[in-house]
C-alpha cells in the first residue's frame, strides 16, 4: 500500500484547510479538519451555557464530555466533510467569532484533547487522510509520512481571516479579527497539553507572499516525492 499520512500544522489562519482539502481531493484520501472538533466542543459550551460572563466552566464541560457525540459527513456539493455535533450540522456556526474567542480555552483541557485525539487517530488509522490542525505532527500522527508547518504574517493571516468573515455577513473588525489571530496563537503555543509547536521532521511554509497556486505545487511535489519513495521501499 502507497497510501501516507499526511500532517498539516500550524498558526491560526495560514491556510492549511485550503491546502489539506486540495490534497486530499487531489489524491483522493479523507481530508480531516481537526480544528473543527475543537469548535464544535466550543458551540457546545456555548450553547449549554457554559460559557457565562466570558468565564468557562471546565468542570462542567469534562463532565459533560459524554453527552457530546461528534462525526463529520462529505458533503459531495462543497467536495469536504462537515462536521456534526450531536447529529446537527454546525459546520457554519462553528466559524464565526464567538466561537474563535472560546475555542483555545476549550482546546487547553487535556480531557477534552485526550477524547478528539482517539477520534482522530482512528479516522486516520488506515492511512490516506490529510488531517490539518495544531498538533497533528507531534501528538496525532508522530509517525506522519509526510509533515508540514505552515506560517504567515500575522497581519496577512488575520486579513485572509477578515475577509473570509465578511463573506458570510459576520459583523466584525480587522482589530478585533488580528486580536482573535494573535490570542489563539498564544493560548495555543503555550499551553501545557500538547502545545503548537513545529515537529522536528516538519517542513516549514511561510506563505507570507506565495499564492495559493504556488503553494499547492510545491506540496504536490513534496508529496509526490514521498509516495514514490514509499513505493520503491516496499
Ligand atoms: O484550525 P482552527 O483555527 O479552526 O482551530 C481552532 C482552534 O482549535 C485553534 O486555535 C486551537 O485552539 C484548537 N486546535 C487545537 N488542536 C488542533 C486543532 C485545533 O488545539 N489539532
Amino acid at each position: 500500500m502507497s497510501k501516507i499520512t499526511i500532517a498539516i500544522d500550524g498558526y491560526s489562519s495560514t491556510g492549511k484547510s485550503t491546502i489539506a482539502r486540495q490534497l486530499a481531493k487531489t489524491l483522493g484520501y479523507i481530508y480531516v479538519d481537526s480544528g473543527a472538533m475543537y469548535r464544535a466542543v466550543t458551540l457546545y459550551a456555548l450553547q449549554a451555557e457554559l460559557i457565562r460572563d466570558g468565564q468557562l466552566d471546565k468542570e462542567e464541560l469534562i463532565e459533560s464530555l459524554p453527552s457530546i457525540f461528534l462525526h463529520f459527513t462529505f458533503n459531495p456539493k462543497k467536495g469536504f466533510a462537515e462536521v456534526y455535533l450531536n447529529n446537527k450540522n454546525v459546520e457554519s456556526d462553528i466559524r464565526n467569532l464567538e466561537v474563535s474567542k472560546y475555542v483555545s480555552l476549550v482546546a487547553e483541557i487535556p480531557e477534552v484533547r485526550r477524547k478528539l485525539v482517539a477520534i482522530q487517530q482512528e479516522m486516520g488509522k488506515n492511512k490516506g487522510v490529510v488531517m490539518d490542525g495544531r498538533d497533528i505532527g507531534t501528538v496525532v500522527f508522530p509517525e506522519a509520512d509526510l509533515k508540514l508547518f505552515l506560517n504567515a504574517a500575522p497581519h496577512i493571516r488575520a486579513t485572509r481571516r477578515y475577509k473570509e468573515l465578511l463573506e458570510r455577513g459576520d459583523e466584525v473588525t480587522f482589530e478585533e479579527v488580528l486580536q482573535n489571530v494573535e490570542l489563539r496563537d498564544r493560548i495555543d503555543s503555550t499551553r501545557e497539553a500538547s502545545p503548537l509547536k513545529q515537529a522536528e521532521d516538519a517542513i516549514v511554509i511561510d506563505n507570507t507572499d506565495m499564492g495559493l497556486k504556488e503553494q499547492f505545487e510545491r506540496v504536490l511535489n513534496l508529496t509526490n516525492r514521498v509516495i514514490d519513495q514509499k513505493k520503491k521501499d516496499a
